[in-house]
């Protein structure tokens, strides 16, 4: 890509955001580098939704297991699962958060592009600069009082997140280079819009894309430590039931963007690697507040529709286990019916296809659909759905009937909730705007519970 392209002739760079900070070092090796670079913050820092009975920590990961593969014809994702050690209590449906870090090369090419190789692994600290003008400047409460380089960049700091305005205009202050300076001045700027939503909104630029494309911008790291976002925690969903595992471990599954893969996913598949070698394959959880989305023993004798597409299934493999596990040790209970409808890109995409059939023989499933979206007779949820309409509303309006959507993306999510909005308009006559707001009222009643992950 010529950068020189996006260079309009005229232009007002957007007004840069200023550093506030300085970086010490102490000369002394740093030797603490490992996950816990957050953990070491103190109670300032807070992890997004995490329950306050467990804090987060570092857990063995057990095993994993390739469920599918990728594949590039039918862009078929690569799942795998990952059995982790777990210290609390959980229910299935409850999601977990999982502490990302850096690729170990990206953060090695950064630290050599900042001129920071061989201060890598020294102690340094953060401190407002003495000519500190802003009043509200603070230091960053995610990055340790003693910490290093490489530690800042791999456990702290997001590196993939869309660059506002105001961060290109001040990276255009830390290049030598004109066409570099004019590119990032440009594309902050008001009259350069349409560059900016190609490039950045619609193309997906990252901030390291940025910082690829601008070979000579040298951002001082203290820089970046004030204004890069903190490396949040990912949720992922429990795939198993406390009931299989005696709640020692607890399963999840991941896909994996197989042509930009994510920061987390790419942590997960370099840890996967580890398991079973000399290095220890760690990694820091911790349990997140639970909401309705989730299938406890109370549930046993009520209905369940569950409607999951990809990795989506992951919630429904632990909430049907519970069920089976449950009815095992409780024959005498009444038990409610589950319904599950699953689409993914090929069948074998499916996950845990036999394990579905089985529960389906058995009194765990009462109904099992199953769709594929390529390859020969392909089809979507939403159109089983509409097949089955007139049982599926019928089932849906009993009382203690609850339905489940879980995809792997807000689209999908959407068409889902448009299907069902079909099938009541079918079933119960109703105009369109009428059965949308019978599913607002569904969801007010928690009888519409959903979770859309991207
Ligand atoms: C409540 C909840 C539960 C979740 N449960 C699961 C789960 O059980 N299993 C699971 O795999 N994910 C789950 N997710 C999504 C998960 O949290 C991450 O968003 C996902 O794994 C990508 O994280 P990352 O850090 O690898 O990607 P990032 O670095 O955050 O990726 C940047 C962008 O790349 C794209 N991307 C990356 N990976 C993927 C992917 N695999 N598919 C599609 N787009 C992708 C997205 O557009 C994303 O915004 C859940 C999300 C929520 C909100």
């Amino acid at each position: 890509m010529s950068i020189g392209a996006y260079i309009l002739s005229e232009y007002i760079p957007a007004k840069p955001l200023v550093g506030n900070l300085e970086l010490c070092f102490t000369g002394e090796e740093h030797t603490q580098i490992d996950a816990s670079a957050q953990l070491r913050c103190g109670e300032v820092l807070k992890f997004p939704f995490a329950r306050t009975d467990s804090k987060p920590r570092s857990v063995v990961i057990k095993g994993s297991k390739v469920l599918v593969a990728a594949d590039k014809e039918t862009e078929t994702k690569r799942v795998v699962e990952l059995t982790l050690e777990s210290s609390f209590g959980y229910q299935p449906g409850d999601t977990i958060g999982v502490v990302p870090s850096n690729n170990s090369e990206i953060v090695e090419r950064l630290l050599h592009r900042l001129q920071l190789s061989e201060q890598a692994d020294t102690t340094c600290h953060l401190k407002l600069s003495l000519n500190c003008a802003k009043k509200s400047a603070k230091l960053p409460a995610h990055i340790p009082s003693a910490t290093s380089p490489r530690e800042i960049l791999t456990h702290c700091l997001s590196l993939n997140f869309v660059p506002q305005k105001q961060l290109l205009s001040a990276l255009s202050g830390f290049t030598s280079n004109e066409q570099e300076r004019g590119f990032l001045a440009c594309l902050s700027s008001k009259q350069a819009t349409e560059h900016y939503n190609s490039l950045i909104l619609e193309k997906g630029l990252v901030f390291m894309e940025i910082l690829d494309l601008c070979e000579n911008c040298r951002p001082p790291l203290c820089f970046l430590a004030e204004h890069l976002p903190r490396l949040l925690p990912r949720p992922y969903s429990i795939a198993n039931s406390p009931l299989e595992t005696g709640g020692q471990v607890l399963r999840i599954i991941y896909s994996l963007l197989n042509h930009k893969p994510g920061v987390t996913t790419r942590m997960l598949e370099e840890l996967v690697k580890q398991i079973n070698t000399q290095q220890p394959a760690n990694v820091v959880i911790y349990p997140r507040l639970n909401n309705a989305f989730r299938y406890t023993e109370q549930d046993l004798g009520s209905n369940q529709i569950l409607i999951a597409v990809g990795t989506g299934l992951a919630p429904f493999l632990g909430f049907l286990a519970h069920k089976e596990k449950l009815i095992s040790q409780q024959p005498q209970r009444e038990k409610g019916h589950s319904w599950l409808y699953i689409g993914a890109k090929t069948p074998e995409a499916i996950l845990k296809r036999d394990q579905l059939k089985a529960w389906h023989k058995s009194t765990v499933l009462e109904r099992l659909r199953m769709c594929h979206s390529r390859g020969d007779s392909p089809g979507y949820v939403q159109e089983m759905m509409a097949e089955d309409s007139e049982d599926l509303v019928k089932f849906l309006i009993k009382h203690d009937t609850v339905i489940y959507v879980c995809a792997d993306g807000a689209k999908i999510s959407q068409s889902i909730a448009n299907g069902l909005c079909l099938c009541l308009q079918k079933v119960l006559h109703l105009t369109e705007e009428e059965a949308s707001r019978q599913l607002m009222e569904l969801k007010a009643h928690g009888k519409y519970r959903e979770d859309v992950w991207l």
